[in-house]
């Protein structure tokens, strides 16, 4: 294929060396396009840059050498191990070569040939040999010896070799046609590497300082790009569409305070102040309520709904779960109903009721039920979307469009999540929304005190429980083993609770009462469970990994989870916030077999750490950002060159896109970055 005819998204079948079955095998690596395979990029570099003369070259030594082919043999060994020996030499002298079951070598090995090796120095049957050394016959262009040389990750029947080789190729007929579409400035101000360099020192790097740069320009261009695209989207958000102004009604919202049985955190207050002035505004607001589990995220969320009800403006509040929009439900009744907010439900089992237009709902509370079922929106004014991270993007924009088609004007948009979630992944992936956190928990709260319990002590924690049950009238959760990690709920979850459950109740808690909660129970079945437990008709509820998300049992003290290790700190984090959030003493005890030290230490990190953020931030750490946050749902691309864990890079970037999009909003002065940001390169960026 001619260097005219190529660009970056002709698909890599057309390059030599590749055809379709090689295709089928790339496509694993996900790499379809020339600007796929460009953006290959090495995990490291094999360091063969330091070249010798083979009679001075030393065992032990790491090292290339240039040679003649004297000799190829095919030989057996006395264990009868096909192996091939050459033996290459220079002025200086001579080595072995050695390869294992390889008789086709002869036909690249030829002697009299000149061919360079790299590996380490050894004895072979008294002699110095390289054992399986990388070779190269083309000493004109040498990209797997004498320099440093790219190792990439590999899958069945795709080499380094292989990937280096036709990357060589790509990079030849397409780096001419790479275009630079960071500004000048930017270059200037972080003396970055012009791309075309950038791309060529990542795969065939000088040095590895050389390749260290490389890696920085391509990185900062990455999340220059993602930051672009997604302040765009927010600007485009606030200035394209209008929404309801709903004005602060101080008095009433400072007398429901009031009511409360308790004080407000600071935290709170602050969210509120925010939440509150976001209303005021005539663009739609975007903004995602951050705090741990039990940090009193309703309330904030029920005055937002209140001042919109006090303005005449609907409320939509969407949960993940039919137990969650129940119990939502009930809070929100006592809540607000006194103060004559007309409040329904919603879920898929439950008939649509309409309402005629005297008695329209001001606050309908559904799941996902609210976008499809035909929902008595007449003038949504808010829309509130609890565990946000359990619904994709995509639906949350149906049920705030839903809402426009009525009445012409965009909701404003509050999303509450328990997860925590690092600043790193919050200004990158939620980059779109402000934020809100909820950092401190209610007074009055105690640590959770966390243990975890190895196998040995299962039957004596076991006996602990039970004695607490019947000494404090507490009560308990038992989580069941994580068997399938998702976010609903799977049959085969629900299959290893129920036998669990079964043991629980006939062997090691015969004399209490037991319940099982899971996610393929019926609605009613499921309330009827949570209300038995609320009433203290259930010692132990054994639930599911799933279902638990954001069931609020404030007398509950022990939470017991099952192989611990299969879940992330995060995650056991939110587990846990489960109880302790009433006034007494609360335990978890994290259940693991597992005898591995590492996996113990992690576990045991939750005994020390008790900020939901800190805990996530070592999983992005341990686990990489893609297990934990579902990316792909988000539509976020997995990053080549730049990390979430960066900071600082992340902060830069930001602070650069938005200063451009300030000054010139549709980019038109950068017509390269324009073109990228809008989706008509072939680059991949969140949408
Ligand atoms: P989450 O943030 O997990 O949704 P909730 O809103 O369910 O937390 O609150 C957990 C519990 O704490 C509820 O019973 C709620 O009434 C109570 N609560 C909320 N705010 C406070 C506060 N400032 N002081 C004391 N208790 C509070
Ligand atoms: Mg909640």
């Amino acid at each position: 294929m001619g260097e005219n005819q190529v660009s970056l998204t002709t698909a890599v079948r057309y390059l030599k060396g590749v055809g379709p079955k090689m295709s089928q095998k790339l496509k694993k690596l996900e790499i379809e396009t020339i600007n796929d395979l460009i953006y290959y990029l090495p995990s490291y570099y094999k360091n063969f840059s330091l070249i010798n003369k083979i009679g001075l070259a030393q065992p032990g030594e790491i090292l290339t050498i240039k040679g003649r082919i004297k000799e190829f043999r095919n030989q057996y060994t006395k264990k009868g191990k096909n192996i091939q020996k050459v033996i290459l030499e220079d002025e200086s002298g001579q080595i072995q070569l050695i390869w294992f079951g390889q008789p086709f070598l002869r036909k690249t090995l030829k002697v009299n040939s000149q061919i360079a090796c790299s590996g380490k120095i050894e004895i072979w049957n008294g002699a110095k040999a390289m054992i399986s050394p990388e070779y190269e016959t083309n000493l004109q262009e040498m990209i797997h010896t004498g320099r440093l040389v790219p190792v990439y990750p590999e899958t069945k029947g795709v080499s380094s070799k292989y990937l280096r080789k036709i990357v060589k190729q790509c990079l030849k007929l397409i780096i001419n046609k790479i275009e630079e579409p960071l500004p000048s400035f930017i270059i200037q101000k972080y003396q970055l590497m012009p791309k075309k360099t950038a791309i060529l020192n990542i795969h065939f790097p000088r040095d590895l300082v050389t390749a260290q740069k490389a890696k920085e320009r391509l990185a900062f261009e990455e999340m220059f790009l993602i930051q672009l695209k997604i302040l765009q989207k927010k600007l485009n958000w606030q200035t394209s569409k209008i929404a309801p102004q709903l004005m602060t009604k101080k008095n009433k919202i400072q007398q429901m305070i009031k009511k409360l049985p308790f004080q407000l955190t600071n935290d709170q207050k602050k969210a509120i102040q925010e939440i509150l002035q976001d209303l005021e505004k005539q663009s739609p607001s975007n903004r995602l309520l951050q705090g741990d589990v039990g940090s009193g995220k309703t309330i904030v969320a029920a005055i937002a709904a209140y001042n919109s009800y006090l303005n005449g403006w609907q409320t939509a509040l969407m949960a993940p779960t039919e137990i969650l929009a129940w119990q939502h439900f009930q809070n929100f009744k006592k809540l607000l109903s006194p103060l004559g907010v007309k409040i329904m439900l919603l879920t898929s089992k439950k008939k649509v009721k309409t309402f005629k237009d005297s008695s329209l709902p001001n606050l309908i509370i559904g799941t996902h039920s609210l976008i499809h079922k035909r929902a008595n929106f007449q003038n949504l004014g808010l829309v509130i979307i609890d565990e946000q991270h359990r619904f994709g993007v995509a639906q949350r924009a149906l049920l705030v469009y839903k809402g426009v088609k009525k009445n012409q004007f965009f909701p404003h948009l509050l999303t509450m999540t328990a997860t925590p979630i690092p600043r790193t992944v919050n200004l990158t992936i939620n980059g779109d929304l402000d934020l809100s956190l909820i950092t401190e928990l209610p007074k009055g709260r105690q640590r959770i005190a966390t243990f975890v319990v190895p196998n040995y002590k299962r039957q004596a924690a076991y006996q602990w429980i039970e004695n607490q049950i019947k000494k404090n009238h507490t009560q308990a959760f038992i989580i069941c083993p994580l068997i399938e990690n998702s976010d609903s709920e799977t049959l085969k979850n629900v299959k290893a609770a129920k036998a669990e459950f079964k043991r629980l109740k006939k062997i090691v808690f015969p004399k209490l009462k037991l319940a099982l909660l899971h996610g393929k129970l019926k609605t009613q079945e499921k309330e009827k469970i949570l209300k038995k437990m609320q009433k203290r008709e259930i010692d132990i509820l054994v639930a599911t990994p799933v279902v638990e998300v954001g069931i609020d049992i404030p007398q509950a003290t022990i939470m017991v989870i099952e192989a611990a290790e299969r879940f992330g700190l995060a995650q056991l984090h939110q587990l846990r916030g489960r109880v302790g959030r009433g006034n007494r003493k609360s335990f978890c005890l994290l259940f693991s077999e597992s005898r591995n030290s590492k996996i113990i230490n992690r576990l045991k990190t939750l005994e020390k750490i008790y900020q939901g953020i800190k805990l996530a931030e070592i999983d992005l750490k341990l686990r990489g950002p893609g297990e934990i946050y579902g990316l792909r749902q988000h539509g976020f691309p997995k990053l080549k060159a730049a990390s979430l864990l960066d900071l600082p890079l992340i902060q830069k970037t930001r602070k650069e896109a938005a200063k451009i999009l300030s000054q010139n909003p549709n980019l038109n002065h950068y017509p390269i970055l324009k073109e990228i940001v809008s989706g008509k390169k072939n680059l991949t960026l969140p949408n």
